[in-house]
């Protein structure tokens, strides 16, 4: 990339609650890095998503917004949807629309902890499984209601998100050799595959093969190692051995699961970032959702969308200035300026200026 020249145009979409809030301490960490030559020239275009925008207009996500991440923008970031508990006519969620849009095909989510007892990163298919809703209700002969789902596994959807796998446990690897003190407790790079081909042979068994073909799919690949772990003793693990797993690969269902119980290895929804990605977008999004309970009071944690910020950008190659953030922002959360989510009195400005510190 040439750092001289290029601009780089990132879509910001704060939608509801704490994502107006968050939002820009990470759009400030960026331009901070802009500043200093890190990362070229930044424009940041403010687009509307969301419920608040739902009221308002009676529409989600506007076909301006979809036309604009289609079209101008190198990434993106999303605050926070509101989820309304019950279902209101002709509201869906602007988050999975984008993601179909944009064919943003895997969630990505690393979860660590600064004493370095955590390290792993959960990637998970994001077009398919059961989430293609092909749900039907149908009556039984003696009246009785039956309710089937539809769970479709592909071959090239598995085998793209295999590839990913191996290319961010590559990634991570070198990442660690290149850090001088490195907290983590991986020594070598592993895969590991989370299904239940026991189970469900035909449909986990072809996620299962398919990772294995990835696996064999690049001799790059083969300096990590593969491992098979059936889901429902991967939670088990997850909770009592967490050291264990470095890059974790799983089908849609699965990885919505594991990924938001990983989310509570490391204390605060407020901390866990994430990106959706294609090989050539990412549209980066903290895992918590819009907090109603604590928005408005500048006191929201902004290291979840910090750190999602600093994964889009390291998505587009800019390791070096993701690297950055990473470090200023452990070493924030090794002090006492933290949210009350996280124990301490400090407010979401206070954060964002001591990450900008540390940087
Ligand atoms: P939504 O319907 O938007 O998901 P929610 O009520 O489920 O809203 P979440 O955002 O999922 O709220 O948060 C769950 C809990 O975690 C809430 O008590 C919230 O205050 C807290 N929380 C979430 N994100 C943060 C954050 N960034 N900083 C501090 N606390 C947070
Ligand atoms: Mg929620």
């Amino acid at each position: 990339r040439n750092l001289a020249t290029k601009t780089l145009r990132f879509g910001m979409l704060p939608a509801d609650g704490i994502g107006h809030e968050v939002l820009p301490p990470a759009q400030r960490v960026l331009e901070e890095l802009s500043s200093r030559k890190t990362l070229p020239k930044l424009e940041f275009i403010p687009l509307n998503a969301g419920f608040e925008y739902f009221r308002r207009a009676g529409v989600a996500l506007p076909d301006e917004t979809i036309e604009v991440m289609k079209n101008d923008v190198d990434g993106a970031i999303f605050g926070s949807v509101s989820s309304p508990s019950h279902k209101v006519t002709g509201y869906s969620s602007p988050i999975v629309a984008l993601r179909k849009h944009l064919d943003l095909y895997a969630n990505i989510r690393p979860v660590s902890t600064v004493d370095g007892k955590v390290d792993m990163v959960t990637v998970r298919e994001n077009t398919e499984c059961l989430y293609i809703k092909k749900e039907e209700l149908d009556t039984l002969g003696d009246g009785s209601k039956v309710a089937r789902a539809t769970r479709q596994i592909t071959q090239n959807a598995s085998e793209r998100i295999g590839k990913l796998a191996f290319e961010i446990a590559l990634k991570r690897d070198k990442v660690r050799q290149s850090q001088s003190q490195c907290s983590s407790p991986h020594t070598e790079p592993s895969v590991w595959s989370i299904h239940k081909s026991n189970v469900l042979s035909v449909t986990d068994g072809l996620f299962r093969e398919s990772i294995k073909a990835a696996h064999k799919s690049d001799e790059r690949f083969s300096k990590v190692k593969l491992v098979e772990q059936l889901v429902d003793s991967f939670v088990y693990r997850m909770f009592r051995e967490p050291q264990l797993f470095d890059v974790c690969v799983a089908p849609n269902l699965y990885g919505d699961i594991i990924s938001d119980g990983a989310a509570a290895l490391v204390g605060s929804l407020g901390v866990v970032p994430s990106i959706n990605a294609n090989d050539t977008f990412a549209m980066a999004e903290p895992v918590h959702g819009s907090a109603p309970d604590i928005a408005g009071k500048n006191i929201a944690n902004p290291i979840a969308s910090i750190r999602s910020a600093a994964l889009m950008i390291e998505h587009m190659g800019y390791s070096e200035a993701a690297a950055g953030i990473y470090r200023a922002v452990d070493e924030v959360l090794k002090g006492d300026k933290v949210t009350p989510d996280l124990g301490g009195k400090a407010t979401t400005t206070d954060v964002e200026e001591a990450v900008l510190r540390a940087l």
